[in-house]
């Protein structure tokens, strides 16, 4: 642990200022929801479009409103009386989604461009926005043994199609409301972020979720195989969800930070066939590998470089994908079973 600001030691900071998270029905969004509880964060407002019976995680003290934020006046709703707030509400997915869906992605411009006015408007003293590394200029993610990704590099742009030039734009949006109208953002590129209360089904998971899902239904049926998307050697770098959500709390308490993008990501970085490897380990078993060529796969290769984010936070995430893989192998298993059993879950 480092020595750096987060909400609860941040001055002048108290733990009944009003703490809004959109996307909280989401993965990332209602695991920062759980985090600033557990902090002790009286007044936390939890926002999303999806009705509350499938929110990932729900929490009964926290205000939930089910509001959809790519519509302006329910951004004012959403941040009246708020200190902070911490847009995590995006439509995206896993490559499968992102690849399919490319103007449902770019419509999310809508939200962090009303969230970012309303905010302003409401005085908000600290607005954060989820980026991502797919903002990076693809022309360097070609090579599975690619060169991790520094901040520097989204520029000159070519971002993924979608939800890239979404993410890019808006960042950039979070920088000029900084620069002319002095509201202070913070803005982090998430690399893929993994763990439990995340989809793991439907078509919006991503490669741990889905590959954790695909072992665990094998193993249930008794089928020798499993099917990948593309030939296995692409790479990415994963972070875990705990590794996020105090990321997140540093970045955005973090002066120096302010409107400047930062990764927030691994350098761990593995092959598509390592994943599985890891995965089939935990399962404790070994499947026959079908490789779906035609299949979503993105860039060649992902990672994040760090070296900014441990110059400026002393930190990096840290937690080993094995030990994240097998919390989150073990949820879904939970799920999976549950929802074997009849029994509802968030997914269905
Ligand atoms: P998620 O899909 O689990 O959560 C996003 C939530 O936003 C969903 O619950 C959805 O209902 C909500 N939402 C969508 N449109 C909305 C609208 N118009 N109004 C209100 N709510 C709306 O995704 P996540 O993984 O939790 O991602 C959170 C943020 O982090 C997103 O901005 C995403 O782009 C970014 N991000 C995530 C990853 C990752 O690996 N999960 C990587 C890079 C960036």
């Amino acid at each position: 642990m480092s020595e750096n600001l987060i909400a609860a030691t941040y001055p002048g900071m108290r733990k009944d200022d009003l703490i809004v998270i959109t996307g909280a029905g989401g993965f990332i969004g209602g695991s920062l929801t759980r985090y600033f509880h557990n902090q002790g964060f009286t007044r936390l407002r939890a926002v999303d479009k999806k009705p509350l019976a499938m929110w990932y995680q729900v929490f009964e003290d926290v205000e939930n409103l089910i509001l959809d934020l790519s519509q302006e006046t329910n951004t004012v709703r959403a941040t009246e009386g708020a200190v902070e707030v911490y847009n995590l509400a995006a439509d995206m997915g896993g490559m499968g989604y992102i690849e399919r869906y490319r103007v449902e992605c770019m419509r999310s411009i809508l939200i962090n461009t009303h969230m970012l006015e309303a905010s302003y408007k409401a005085g908000v003293k600290r607005y954060f926005f989820s980026s991502s590394a797919c903002a990076y200029n693809i022309d360097l993610q070609q090579d599975p043994n690619v060169r991790a990704l520094k901040e520097s590099d989204a520029y000159p742009a070519n971002a993924e199609r979608g939800y890239g030039w979404e993410k890019l734009m808006s960042e950039i949006f979070c920088q000029e409301y900084h620069a002319e109208r002095g509201l202070g953002t913070h803005i982090a590129r998430f690399h893929n972020v993994y763990g439990p209360h995340g989809t793991w089904d439907g078509g919006r998971e991503k490669a741990p979720a889905a590959l954790c899902r695909k072992v665990i239904e094998a193993k249930d049926k008794g089928t020798p195989q499993i099917e990948i998307w593309g030939d296995g050697t692409r790479t990415r770098s994963f972070m875990y969800i705990d590794d996020c959500t105090y990321g997140i709390d540093m970045i955005m308490h973090c002066d120096k930070l302010t409107a400047t993008p930062i990764n927030l990501g691994t350098s761990e970085l593995v092959t598509v066939n390592e994943l599985v490897d890891i995965i089939e380990a935990i399962g404790g078993v070994k499947l026959q590998r079908m490789y779906k060529l035609d299949a979503p796969k993105g860039v060649g290769g992902r990672n994040s470089d760090n070296t900014f984010i441990k110059s400026t936070l002393h930190w990096e995430p840290s937690k080993p994908l094995r030990e994240g893989l097998k919390t989150t192998y073990d949820w879904i298993e939970e799920q999976y079973f549950a929802r074997k059993a009849g029994k509802h879950t968030v997914q269905d």
